[in-house]
């Protein structure tokens, strides 16, 4: 316990939260796949980031969190990566069919950034595909993008669907996409979400879970506002908060 408060410590971050998961040191510390280690390396990403230290192991553990840490700290990586773990494991068990998924969805507040976190996720995801892992399906659901482009995704099931607020709810009211298999709910930039007056959507989205779901919220700041929200909508999270001091 002692050690890994010194790891915090020393990449100036706070957790709060009970029964918090250690530090890792390095991405093998997690399992994830060796394809996705390579393509990673192969982008220049060797070493996880404070955020990635702390909130991938606490991400992993299914526990709802709060993950706050400043832009370019790689924030992305930390909901990521739990995401396609799940939907690995979930097909690995019951591989998905025609109508079904997603198992994690991803929500953004803008579209740039939808797209931004689908095509690192479609990346990952090929890797693993050309590692010999199962074939993972993605899905970008944000508006001005013709649906019908992807009915074959749709059509034989989706892993993981990053989406904008509005269009995700239209799709989930009618029945074009359910979330009655979904486990995994996380909120990019909840800052500027709930700026952008999305938060009634998100409730909104919220409702349309079946079961009980992990919920992760990151944010480049914890206004109070994002304080309300995650204290109605999250249950017991662990709260890892990066400083800037050092960074
Ligand atoms: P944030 O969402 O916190 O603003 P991003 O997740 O968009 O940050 O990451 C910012 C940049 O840092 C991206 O180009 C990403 O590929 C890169 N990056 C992420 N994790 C690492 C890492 N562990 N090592 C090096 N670069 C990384
Ligand atoms: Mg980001």
């Amino acid at each position: 316990e002692e050690e890994w408060q010194a790891v915090r410590e020393k990449h100036h971050i706070i957790v709060e939260g009970e029964e918090i998961p250690p530090p890792i040191t390095n991405f093998q510390d997690m399992k994830i796949p060796k394809p996705i280690l390579e393509h990673l390396k192969r982008n220049g990403i060797k070493r996880p980031t404070p955020i990635q230290i702390q909130g991938i192991p606490t991400a992993f553990t299914g526990r709802d969190m709060i993950g706050i840490a400043f832009t370019g700290s790689g924030k992305t990586l930390t909901f990521t990566l739990p995401a396609i773990m799940q939907a690995l494991e979930m097909e690995s068990k019951i591989p998905f069919v025609r109508g079904e998924g997603p198992v994690g969805l991803i929500v953004c507040p803008s579209r740039e950034l939808a797209r931004q976190t689908y095509e690192g996720l479609q990346a990952m995801c090929k890797a693993l595909k050309e590692g010999g892992y199962p074939e993972l399906r993605n899905l970008l659901c944000i508006g001005g993008i013709n649906m019908a482009d992807q009915g074959d995704v749709l059509g034989r099931g989706v892993h993981i669907a990053v989406a904008t607020p509005g269009r995700l709810m239209d799709m989930l009211d009618k029945g074009r996409l359910n979330a009655n298999n979904c486990k995994y709910l996380c909120m990019d930039e909840a800052d500027r979400m709930i700026d952008m007056g999305f938060e009634e959507d998100v409730r909104s989205i919220m409702s349309h879970f079946k079961y009980q779901r992990q919920t992760l919220l990151f944010s480049a700041t914890m206004p109070r506002k994002i304080q309300d929200f995650a204290q109605q909508s999250l249950i017991n999270p662990i709260l890892v908060n990066v400083g800037r001091a050092g960074a």
